[in-house]
């Protein structure tokens, strides 16, 4: 089974290849902190409405959680549905389409599993087994599937080309908040801005006060090789079928076209500090224990061999809305994040609500995020 390199390892596809090690312009009208999809949608969006933006990130663009994502892409946040969250898929072909963005996104639906105990199970069940159960469809819900890696470079170009410059390696210090100017330090340069998007993910408790404070974690994932066409059918998941199940322990998975299986599921504990270097051992211990359930999952997965063995940065508020909004001890600062595995196609919704909310000041969607 190959290791990835590096703590992560890499998923099997690719985001922005170019490199951005320009330092930042010693001044802009907006700062956004983390070149995700959620920092790149708003860089696009405020661009386009004439902004001068300068996008920061700590690493490479697309190298958090977006260039890492299954590429499941779910309608509205981990909650359900929220007030300006509607109609996200939709939204989000959209978007795609208008910049030209192929990245494969396809509607798939998304079945919803559940573990019943052995015996219990209807006629119709997966026959998958899972924590010595089974796993059985109890729902349906909207769904597609994407290349993340093509998402991700696809919004880093129409950034670009609206005219957002794009700094990599330029990790920001924590912000000054409430200060007359508005001033942000990072490892290539300081900048003057007249609002800053906080895009961080898993990182923006290290940036600001949040509360009530997200939990950060890595989660892993697997991907095999292409199965057997039998194999594929047997499993019961045509592509580009996805699903995850609603219980404990989580699993989500998707077939792809080329007849692979990608699945994900289990959390490696690590604090926003120890993302990028989590305990020696801990992610492939993780990717050992899904491989070993994954291959426990079903006959035609037995032999599976997997190709890819990757991790990624969560950001998790349990039962809590994700944050959106403008943050209370400054308004020049606002912040998206905290989808808690749920944010393919919400983060761009909410990096485009945080780019109107600066150019029109129009007001935000009110999810009780903050506290
Ligand atoms: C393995 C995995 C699978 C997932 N699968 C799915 C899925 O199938 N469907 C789904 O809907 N969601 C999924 N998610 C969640 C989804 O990927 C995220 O919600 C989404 O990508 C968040 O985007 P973002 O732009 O907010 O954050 P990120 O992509 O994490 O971007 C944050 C950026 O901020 C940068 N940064 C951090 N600190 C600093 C600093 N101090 N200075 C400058 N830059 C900084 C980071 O380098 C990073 O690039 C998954 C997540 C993981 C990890």
């Amino acid at each position: 089974m190959p290791r990835g390199t590096g703590a992560w390892g890499v998923p099997p596809w690719r985001a922005e290849a170019r490199p951005h090690l320009e330092p930042p312009p010693a001044h802009c009208d907006v700062a956004v902190v983390g070149a995700g999809l959620t920092g790149l949608a708003a860089a696009r969006a405020l661009a386009e409405g004439g902004a001068r933006v300068a996008v920061l990130d700590a690493g490479r663009i697309g190298g958090g959680a977006s260039g890492h994502t299954g590429g499941l892409a779910l309608e509205g946040t981990h909650v359900g549905a929220l007030p300006g969250m509607e109609r996200c898929l939709e939204r989000l072909a959209a978007r795609t389409r208008a910049l030209g963005i192929d990245c494969s996104l396809e509607e798939s639906g998304c079945l919803e599993l559940a573990h019943r105990e052995p015996g219990t199970a209807p006629a119709k069940a997966l026959h998958w087994s899972d924590d010595g159960r089974v796993l059985v469809p109890v729902g349906e819900e909207p769904g597609g599937v994407l290349d993340p890696g093509r998402l991700v470079s696809g919004l880093a170009r129409a950034a670009r080309e609206a005219g957002a410059s794009l700094h990599e390696r330029a990790a920001v210090a924590p912000l000054p908040l409430a200060g007359d100017a508005l001033t942000i330090d990072s490892t290539r340069g300081r900048v003057r801005t007249s609002a800053v998007v906080v895009a961080a993910n898993a990182w923006a408790p290290a940036l600001v006060p949040l509360a009530p404070e997200p939990v950060a974690a890595l989660t892993v994932a697997l991907c095999t090789a292409p199965l057997a066409s039998e194999a594929l059918t047997d499993l019961g998941l045509p592509p580009p079928r996805t699903f995850y199940t609603v219980d404990l322990p989580y699993l989500w998975g998707r077939s792809t076209r080329d007849g692979r299986f990608l699945v994900g599921g289990g959390l490696v504990p690590a604090s926003s500090a120890e993302l990028r270097r989590p305990p020696a051992g801990a992610v492939d211990a993780r990717l050992d224990a899904l491989a070993r359930r994954v291959r426990a999952l079903h006959a035609g997965l037995s032999e599976a061999v997997f190709t890819a063995r990757w991790a990624g940065p969560l950001s998790l508020l349990r039962g809590r809305p994700p944050f959106l909004g403008r943050h209370p001890a400054d308004p020049r600062v606002l912040v998206a994040g905290g989808y808690t595995g749920h944010g393919v196609a919400a983060s761009l919704v909410a990096g485009e609500w945080l780019a109107r909310a600066i150019l029109d000041d129009e007001p935000l969607p009110d999810w009780g995020a903050f506290g």
